[in-house]
């Protein structure tokens, strides 16, 4: 009897079947059951993979961004079209319930719709500096570029930046999840399909080796990583050493902050979508609840709807966590939280994983602190966990906030402008929400945490013009004509000479054109 199957990388146009690598299991969370095998590959498979992708960068590069776009019309259609079973496959391999499995590949599709209007928006500029001497810029692409990215969102994170780079004309390499790499399996087809010449889209699996590998391969120009904030800082750093561009965003512990003015089932209803949606697997998610006042009302409901959530994949279920391990990291969590830290559970979601025999189950969980440094309130648990704390005032809320080494994402609940405008002002993210609380930016804005935080590492952004500026370097050309002028009323209607330039022209330009070094030493 055959075993599960193990995926090919996708190399110069083709599936390469790599028998003789290492495998790791790719487990469906919600039974436990080996799907497929994951390759390991080597340093020496990246390189192939870099050698083809140069190679077609020659010709993908010197094309039009329009013929680009072209492809990227097609390419969009095609995982419309195939975007149920897209869903399906992000459901059995990450977990999520079938809507968000399809918000997963909406949004991210969203992405290539926006890298269609490029040719729009990249087109450079050109302009007249000095009398004959011209500036000009245009955008030329980087080259092999490689993404790294999360399990979370198996389509829409990989979305966040291959169209955009592509359509800038660089080629692309992808390492997936090795815990979700069917469905950018799938879409290696869609690319095909639509177009992409063999070596400009490709994918290489794997894990430490492929990454460690991506940032060191002096064929790679640019790496995109997404993912922990620990891994981030270790893939930015490798590349900084070697003047290579690089964005890599981290993890999240994301801070809502519930005034008494809030409408409390609105908030409610929005906090519990925020924290227990996609198991709270989301980089986007509410972590931390601070309630400014007494709020009773508020959190009766959050607790009341989050603890009428069911276990399943289906419409408004929750789905499983990705794995054992991660169950074991959420449980400890709470289980810390309660028996160490003296919290109160005001919802325990430890029972569904004692209920459910098979797969990795967390219920969404509420926990109550009194004090700050609590772990759960301080460090990303990645799970559906909400910790709420009270303060009495503005300033405690905003003191919270601004002391938690990340910056992703954080909201205020309002109904007065002028609050939200305070908190605004003063919250530490890079995302800021009022009366939302998921703020992601959707196209044409742009996505990441804040620099000089452990969400973020490197430059730009991903999504919108933030990544047309970080897959594109600028080109400065100065170009130097000698300018062409008529001779005045007697050289009416004769051919302009070159050169001849009229005295009062000449005086104009000596007064008001000094930083004109034409010429000079
Ligand atoms: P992870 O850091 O474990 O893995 C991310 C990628 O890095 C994977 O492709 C993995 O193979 C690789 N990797 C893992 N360990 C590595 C190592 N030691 N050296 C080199 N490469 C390594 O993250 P994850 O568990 O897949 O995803 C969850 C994390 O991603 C959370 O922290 C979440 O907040 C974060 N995330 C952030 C954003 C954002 O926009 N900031 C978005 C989605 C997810």
């Amino acid at each position: 009897m055959s075993g599960p199957l193990t995926l090919s990388n996708f190399v110069n146009g083709v599936f390469v079947p790599m028998p003789d690598r290492a495998t790791v299991d790719v487990v469906q969370p919600s039974t436990g059951t080996v799907l497929c095998k994951v390759p390991l590959s080597t340093a020496a498979d990246l390189d192939t993979a870099v050698q083809h992708g140069l190679k077609a960068f020659e010709v993908w590069s010197n094309i039009t961004i329009k013929q680009r776009a072209a492809i990227m019309f097609k390419f969009h259609s095609l995982v419309d079209k195939h975007s149920e079973e897209l869903a399906s496959i992000i459901v059995r391999e990450n977990g999520k319930n079938m809507t968000e499995a399809l918000a997963d590949v909406a949004k991210g599709n969203e992405t290539a719709e926006w890298a269609t209007s490029l040719p729009q928006l990249a087109a450079g500029k050109k302009l007249e500096v000095s009398r004959g001497i011209y500036c000009e810029e245009v955008r030329k692409p980087l080259g092999v570029v490689a993404a790294i990215v999360p399990f979370n969102f198996p389509l829409m994170v990989p979305f966040w930046t291959i169209p955009i780079a592509l359509t800038m004309g660089n080629c692309v390499i992808l390492k997936p999840s090795e815990k979700v790499p069917s469905t950018m399996q799938r879409v290696c087809e869609l690319f095909i399909e639509a177009g992409v010449p063999p070596g400009v889209f490709q994918v290489v699996h794997g894990a430490v080796e492929v990454v460690t590998s991506m940032c060191a391969h002096p064929g790679i120009s640019a790496v995109t990583f997404v993912g922990s904030s620990k891994v981030a800082e270790i893939v930015a750093t490798s590349c900084r050493r070697l003047n290579k561009r690089v964005l890599a965003l981290g993890g999240a512990k994301n801070h809502l902050v519930a005034l008494q003015d809030s409408d409390a089932s609105m908030a409610a209803r929005d906090i519990v979508a925020s924290f227990a949606g996609c198991a709270g697997q989301r980089c986007m998610a509410a972590s931390v609840l601070i309630v400014v006042g007494e709020n009773k009302r508020l959190i009766d409901q959050i607790v009341a709807s989050a603890a009428a959530l069911e276990a399943g994949q289906a419409a408004g279920q929750v789905g499983p966590v990705i794995d054992g391990i991660a169950r074991t990291r959420i449980l400890s969590y709470i289980d810390e939280a309660e028996r160490k830290y003296g919290c109160k559970l005001l919802l325990d979601g430890r029972s569904w994983s004692a209920e459910k025999k098979h797969g990795f189950w967390v219920g969404p969980t509420v926990i109550q602190h009194t004090n700050w440094t609590d772990p759960a309130l301080l460090e990303e648990i990645f799970g559906p966990v909400l910790s709420i704390i009270h303060v009495d005032t503005f300033e405690e809320a905003l003191q919270i906030e601004n002391s938690n080494p990340y910056g992703n994402a954080a909201s205020i609940y309002t109904e007065r402008g002028a609050n939200a405008d305070f908190f605004i002002k003063r919250f530490r993210a890079g995302m800021l929400g009022v009366n939302i609380g998921i703020p992601v930016p959707r196209e044409p804005f742009t996505f990441g945490g804040l620099y000089g935080t452990a969400s973020k590492f490197g430059d730009f952004d991903v999504t919108g013009d933030g990544a047309m500026e970080f897959f594109s370097n600028r080109i400065k050309i100065t170009s130097k004509w000698t300018a062409a002028y008529s001779t005045g009323a007697a050289g009416q209607g004769a051919a302009a000479t070159a050169g001849a330039k009229r005295p009062a022209q000449d005086t104009l330009d000596k007064q008001t054109d000094k930083a004109n070094f034409d010429g000079c030493m």
